[in-house]
């Protein structure tokens, strides 16, 4: 079953900002760091459109 589709692979890993990243785990949002061996979650929240960028809650 595919719930969304995959994103492009993230080039640095945001915390350390090094490259060397691997995908981790079942989820397809799953990356690990070699570097900083942080493993972290890569997910799409929402969309927003540029109309309602100014909007305040
Ligand atoms: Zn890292």
């Amino acid at each position: 079953m595919t719930e969304t589709p995959r994103h492009a692979p993230p080039f640095y890993c945001p915390y350390c900002g090094e490259e060397n990243i691997r995908p981790h785990g079942e989820e397809s949002s799953g990356y690990r760091c070699g570097s900083c061996l942080r493993v972290w979650n890569l997910r799409l929240i929402g969309t927003i459109t540029t109309e309602n960028q100014e909007a305040t809650s």
